[in-house]
């Protein structure tokens, strides 16, 4: 399918936006981004659409020849001018097969879903590329978001690709690696001389003071939706044969939801007649939304974790994530930043991909769920690698350990090569 006839085939199938706080529904074009009557912290909305429309105008034969990128999706995604991000190399990653993993793991059969391999090697350029799109259809001028990181460097590279001027509010632990792409990417970029909590209300306060458009995923409906595509790739691509779990790590807690509506979405459509259960994974030092699963109240995420993309004391999306978990009988647990050393090594040296530590914490949490009884040695499971291990050399370091230092001699080879 050519970019011209994709724009002038799209329309949207989006209905109505239901706030998950009090469920009242809004016409699209109504509110911008969350619900007026409960705010911006509790009224988070989700986009809903006329399900009868797409699975009449949707089949099974448009997906074998559709985009090989997230666009194959097109009736599912909230925005219509698909031609402007066509050609971005972002979704429709692939998903390997580790027997090795999955018996050092103790499951009976692990597969990867390699997001590492988006345009700027994370997961997040699903929804940055609908937040951009987005943007360029509501005629914004500009796009800005706050991040612990990848959101940030997915929206700079999706804002270059779009020709569109990008505006980046980043707190002061961001790893050297994503702070170079955004700059190489040209977006601005902010460093905030506080949390991640400080530079996100900042970066609320620029886009209504200058009309930018706000990507905070937290707070606009839409993004989530790109990253919905995960899911309906992991259900195309497990057609057949599908896991019993999706093992993804948690942060803010919108990803694991979106994915679990993408997956969601493909059993309403018929496409599939299964469902998953999901095991949120997060850092033990941070891990506010695993409280929230096991005792209903938000945890306190006082303690640390290298694991940056998952280090977030405040989430504000943990309300979705504990219903998409618990909606699909699925569970939680966290790793110590040791077991993702682990399993950056594992996944490294075993499946040949190198994942950033908020990544390998999907794997790490297989394991760790096999030891609390939560998986077993007949499970499947989809963990999802959800970043590029690149992003933060100095974390890959302290996993991997150093070279072996020797002189320029075959003896000193030998010497290591036969001990
Ligand atoms: C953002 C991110 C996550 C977690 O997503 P949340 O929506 O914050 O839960 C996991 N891994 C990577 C690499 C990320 O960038
Ligand atoms: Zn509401």
């Amino acid at each position: 399918m050519s970019a011209s006839s994709m724009s002038a085939q799209f329309v949207s199938y989006v209905r109505r936006l239901r706030c998950i706080n009090c469920d009242a529904t809004y016409a699209p074009d109504k509110v911008s981004y969350t619900c007026p009557s409960c705010g911006v912290d509790e009224g988070l909305l989700d986009v809903e659409y006329d399900m009868d429309a797409v699975a009449r105008d949707f089949a099974l034969s448009d997906l074998l020849d559709g985009p090989q990128n997230h666009w194959r999706y097109g009736p599912l995604l909230p925005v219509t001018a698909h031609h402007i991000g066509a050609q971005w190399p972002i979704g429709w990653t692939p998903l390997v097969d580790s027997p090795l993993l999955a018996k050092l793991c103790g499951v009976g059969r692990l597969r990867l879903k390699d997001d590492s391999r988006n345009a700027s090697g994370s997961f997040k350029d699903r929804a940055s590329s609908i937040g951009v799109v987005r943007a360029a259809e509501a005629g914004a001028k500009a796009i800005a978001c706050a991040s612990t990181g990848n959101a940030a460097v997915s929206l700079a590279a999706c804002s270059a690709m779009a020709s569109m001027p990008a505006y980046i509010f980043v707190s002061q632990r961001i790893p050297e690696g994503k702070l170079a792409q955004l700059l190489i990417y040209g977006a601005t970029v902010f460093r905030v001389q506080g949390t991640y909590d400080d530079a996100y209300r900042l970066c609320a306060s620029a886009c209504e003071a200058f009309g930018w458009y706000n990507r905070n995923c937290a707070f606009n409906p839409y993004l989530v939706e790109g990253k919905k595509t995960g899911g309906l790739e992991i259900a195309e691509q497990c057609m057949s044969d599908p896991p019993d779990w999706v093992s993804m790590s948690v942060g803010d807690g919108c990803s694991i939801a979106g994915v679990a509506k993408g997956l969601r979405q493909m059993a309403e459509l018929e496409l599939i007649d299964w469902s998953t259960r999901l095991l949120g994974v997060q850092a033990e030092g941070v891990a506010p939304i695993q409280e929230a699963f096991e005792t209903g109240t938000l945890g306190a995420g006082e303690g640390d974790t290298f694991a940056d993309s998952i280090n977030c004391p405040v989430p504000r999306n943990w309300k979705k994530a504990v219903r998409a978990v618990r909606d699909s009988q699925g569970a939680f647990t966290s790793v110590s930043d040791d077991e993702i050393r682990w399993a950056m090594r594992e996944v490294g040296r075993l499946a040949g991909i190198f994942a950033e530590p908020a990544a390998a914490t999907a794997v790490a949490g297989v394991a760790k769920a096999v030891r609390d009884g939560i998986l077993n040695s007949k499970s499947s499971v989809v963990a999802y690698i959800s970043g590029n291990g690149l992003k933060d050399v100095p974390a890959a370091i302290s996993a991997s350990g150093s070279p072996i230092d020797i002189m320029p001699e075959l003896e000193a080879v030998t010497r290591v090569v036969e001990s």
